[in-house]
């Protein structure tokens, strides 16, 4: 089967979407990093304006839910005032992600700080378009969703790769916002003359058509890297359960730490850990981070079954009953995962379809009439 289209758009926070429990507001801070102020003020947001929980995305954006339509422009004001979001549509619209770690200073820094300061300079941009910048020895966005990759290249200088092609385009600093706008010109330009109801993404326009410069293989030689809860060259990655933090998780983490990142995996670094009972996620072997799970209901219109609830009754059992990884999702869309998992629990009006070894939107091999008929099921199967 294959993947059911996504209704709605990209929401930002200049351009929210209406979603089960209100209006969903995502901000994409620079850097992926915000400070202990910003922290403290995102959390009374939540608690003022949202439903005080805050969903960390795949691509490292923050996303307020419940935002009651009253409420919106006061929301927005205060994140404004509190410089957690910016005026500028462009800025609203556009998707950074930088390498995890990520020092002021560095390269990755230097280069998304570029995007950031020109991005007035460049076509509005489709809105699911994005940058993965990552420059540093080891790469860690290689299978990340974006568009051009800001890569090192062996030598000193920068290597431009769009998604779908192994070799990039060179340059260098001082031409990188320039070569940036040249690739963005050609892209637009094919995109324009495709009769699509979306935009493309990069991967498919390159797959259509021959890229128009020189390309070569000078990308340093990744050392890929993935991101794991514990502790790392002085910092702590933590995982947000089930990509989600409560505005307590905030107050908690701003009292111990000056600024943290927001990452790749829906993970955070931080320099220091809050007290014992802080509830995120850092021991690696946690059950839940095997899970991928949607807002599912009450949240999501879409959603048929509450799928937090369901994952927190499953990260309580033995490990051996999971088995390998599960997405549970609250309808066959499978917003929380693209990937083909050991098992997926799929809402169906009200009932929870099982997938083995398949995607959230293929034929389901067993339907369970509720949450204990799944962990019967689970038991059956493992024992
Ligand atoms: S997969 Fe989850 S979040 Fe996505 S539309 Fe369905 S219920 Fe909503």
């Amino acid at each position: 089967m294959s993947r059911p289209a996504a209704k709605g758009w990209c929401p930002s926070a200049l351009r929210p979407m209406k979603s089960g429990d209100g209006l969903l507001v995502r901000i994409k801070p620079n850097f992926g990093q915000l400070n202990s102020k910003q922290l403290l003020v995102l959390a009374d947001c939540l608690d003022h304006f949202g439903n005080g929980l805050l969903d960390i995305t795949s691509r490292t954006n923050l996303q307020i839910r419940g935002v009651k339509e009253q409420n919106y422009s006061n929301l927005i004001l205060k994140l404004q005032t509190e410089r957690l979001l910016g005026t500028s549509e462009k800025l609203d619209r556009l998707n950074v992600i930088v390498s995890p770690f990520i020092r002021e200073n560095s390269l990755t820094w230097r280069c998304a700080n570029q995007i950031y300061s020109s991005v007035e300079n460049l076509p509005l941009l489709p809105e699911k378009f994005g940058f993965c910048i990552d420059c540093d020895e080891s790469r860690y966005l290689s299978n990340q969703s974006g568009d051009i990759f800001i890569e090192r290249s062996s030598g000193s200088g920068l290597v431009l790769r769009c998604a779908g092609l192994k070799k990039g385009f060179s340059t260098d600093e001082s031409n990188l916002t320039s070569d940036v706008k040249k690739i963005i010109g050609w892209y637009l330009e094919k995109q324009n003359s495709e009769e699509t109801e979306r935009p493309m993404r990069m991967r498919d326009i390159v797959s259509k058509n021959k890229f128009p410069w020189k390309t070569s293989n000078e990308l340093k030689k990744p050392l890929l890297e993935e991101v794991t809860v514990g502790s790392y060259q002085g910092y702590f990655v933590l995982a947000a359960p089930f990509g989600q933090l409560k505005s307590e998780h905030l107050r908690k983490l701003a009292a111990v730490n000056q600024k943290i990142q927001f990452t790749i995996n829906r993970m955070l670094i931080t320099e220091s850990l809050p007290d014992k009972n802080h509830g995120l996620v850092n021991e690696p072997h946690d059950n839940r981070l095997k899970m991928n799970v949607c807002p599912g209901a009450p949240h999501c219109s879409s959603a048929t079954i509450k799928t937090r609830h369901l994952a927190e009754s499953l990260a309580h059992q033995k490990e051996f009953i999971l088995g390998g990884n599960i997405h549970i999702s609250g309808c066959s869309k499978g917003c929380a995962s693209p990937n083909s998992k050991d098992m997926c629990i799929v809402g169906n009006e009200g009932t929870y379809d099982i997938v083995e070894k398949g995607y959230a939107w293929d034929k389901p091999v067993v339907k369970c009439s509720s949450q204990t008929s799944v962990l019967e099921h689970l038991k059956e199967i493992r024992s």
